[in-house]
């Protein structure tokens, strides 16, 4: 199914048009807290530049998914209790639902100081 860009949920909170519970942001990638989540760690990072999967960002502008994983990394360290997950869903049979790359943080385990 074609997604217009005007349509992409994740270009529209990068532009504002959205709310959502932002986390961090860096100069290509902004990270926000999954609207609905699974584990008690879990935000999204997205590149701030649509891109429709993690394969056409990393081809396209592996700078920005480079950004994308050190701002992940870095939320991972200030939320996360040592151990966290970075996953990329990759089309619609392995779960992609959201057609705008993004890798989700997910942890078991939140540090004590965490305010989330
Ligand atoms: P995926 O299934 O890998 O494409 O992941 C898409 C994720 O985006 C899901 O975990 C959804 O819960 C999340 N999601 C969808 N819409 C929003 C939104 N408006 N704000 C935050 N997270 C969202
Ligand atoms: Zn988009």
């Amino acid at each position: 199914m074609e997604v217009s860009l005007s349509d992409c949920v994740f270009c529209k909170i990068v532009a504002g048009q959205i709310p959502a519970k932002k986390v961090a942001e860096s100069e290509k990638s902004l990270a926000f807290f999954d609207v609905s989540p699974r584990q008690p760690l879990h935000v999204l990072v997205v590149p701030k530049n649509h891109h429709d999967n993690v394969a056409d960002l990393a081809f396209s502008d592996p700078e920005a998914l480079v950004d994308l994983i050190q701002l992940g990394s870095k939320i991972a360290n200030d939320h996360a209790a040592g151990s966290f997950r970075l996953t990329f869903n990759t089309g619609s049979d392995a779960g992609q639902t959201v057609f705008h790359a993004h890798g989700h943080i997910t942890s078991k385990s939140l540090k004590e100081t965490s305010g989330n």
